[in-house]
């Protein structure tokens, strides 16, 4: 059980705090699940085939064909993510405008019932493909109002009370929208 105190709870704050203070989206979390699971599908594709053999004598239900398939599947869809990961990384004027967002947005001050504007910034850097600038107008103001999908700190998931859902954002009345719902962890 995940405690306030424990060292991995306070890893996960201070791996937050950092992407905070360095108000730059957070490419290494998304390249290393990738990363992994390019390397997974190669280290199933490299064991030879007399192991293979070996294995689907004792197990009658392993197929050697499909075992391949499945994994070369896996790796060109993995490969796939990379690519597109890739070209997201490399749109600067894009990821300029998101962070310029974020770390306009983290000094804000939360109003009764809003999320902390800090956990909005950084949502917005752990999930900048998700951010639709111009999604709408503010009903209350008419300016462009933008869609990001919120995500609580991973401590707070660890600690069952996370929260997360699509949320439109004024940046001119500095309000929060729930657009479909909030998601919790509870
Ligand atoms: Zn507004």
């Amino acid at each position: 059980m995940v405690t306030f105190d424990s060292p991995e709870l306070k890893k996960l704050v201070e791996h937050d705090n950092q992407i905070l203070s360095k108000g730059k989206i957070d490419w290494e979390a998304k390249i290393l699940p990738i990363a992994n699971k390019i390397a997974e599908c190669e280290k199933h594709l490299t064991v030879p085939d007399v192991a293979l053999k070996l294995y689907s004598e004792e197990h009658p239900e392993f197929s050697i064909d499909k075992h391949k398939a499945d994994f070369e599947e896996r790796l060109v869809r993995a490969k796939t993510e990379l690519t597109q990961l890739i070209a997201s990384i490399s749109d600067k004027e894009a990821n300029d405008r998101i962070e310029a967002l974020a770390n306009e947005i983290k000094n804000w001050e939360k109003q009764e019932g809003q999320f902390s504007w800090k956990d909005v910034a950084l949502s917005i850097l752990e999930l900048p493909e998700r951010i639709i600038f111009d999604y709408d107008r503010c009903p209350d103001c008419g300016h462009s109002r933008i869609r990001i999908y919120f995500h609580s700190p991973k401590w707070t998931w660890a600690m069952m009370c996370g929260k997360a859902g699509e949320m439109a954002i004024c940046p001119s009345c500095k309000t929060q929208s729930g657009l479909f719902g909030i998601i919790t962890s509870a």
